[in-house]
């Protein structure tokens, strides 16, 4: 299990780290709000701790666009105690639990599970198409048995158009899912996360459905 923490403080940190990683969890640890937000989109975890106040990126900045991007990854909060504020703005935002600084380690190991737990618990059930399966539980995607790479844009894209194979989606739909309101997303962003997607499934899954968009079907069936 993979956990993402972003902290700048060194010692606080380092103590989370190693707690994390006594307690079981796969641990990469960020300093830098920009980075976190590079590796989320890169990776799949199943937690991320975030303090609020990081360099590059503020924490609250990041996880807006994170909800924004519909990556539903469980947030935790670190905060120092007089930052009331920036807790009931993060809880506003879609974090799930937040812990005042100092903390026990032991309870931040148990908010973790908790919140990994939880998240699982409510997870959808596996998503199947012909040979191709998509587990949003464990965010794993099998082709014929065999696990795929998919960076979190590419599941997200996959996700959508497997929520009913053979509709279209127009590209509009599609970049809103991954990107919900950011107003930075270059014209080509969905193409070049579609083309990457094809580059991994094969180029028969993903159809395009000339001036109105894109649909999902089985490469044997093709309609
Ligand atoms: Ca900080």
């Amino acid at each position: 299990m993979k956990l993402l923490i972003a902290e700048d403080d060194p010692l606080i940190g380092a103590a989370m780290e190693q707690g994390l990683r006594m307690a079981g969890f796969s641990v990469h640890w960020t300093r830098d709000g920009k980075e976190a937000e590079t590796l989320l989109g890169n990776e799949v975890y199943a937690l991320l701790v975030l303090d609020l106040g990081l360099p590059g990126q503020d924490g609250l900045v990041l996880l807006k666009h994170l909800r924004q991007a519909d990556n539903h990854v469980p947030v935790l909060i670190v905060t120092a105690r007089d930052a009331v504020g920036d807790r009931v703005a993060g809880l506003n935002l879609g974090a799930d639990d937040y812990l005042v600084k100092p903390f026990d380690l032991n309870e931040l190991v148990a908010r973790a599970r908790a919140l990994v737990r939880r998240h699982a618990g409510r997870a959808r059930p596996e998503m199947c198409l012909g040979a191709l399966q998509l587990h949003p539980l464990t965010r794993e995607v099998r082709l014929d048995g065999v696990p795929l790479k998919l960076s979190q844009r590419e599941f997200t894209l996959l996700e959508t158009l497997l929520e009913t194979p053979g509709a279209v989606f127009s590209k509009e739909q599609l970049e809103e899912r991954l990107y919900g309101w950011e107003g930075d997303v270059s014209s080509n962003a969905v193409e070049v996360h579609l083309h990457n997607l094809r580059k991994k499934l094969g180029a028969d899954w993903i159809r395009n459905v000339r001036g109105v968009g894109f649909k999902l079907v089985e490469p044997r069936n093709l309609s």
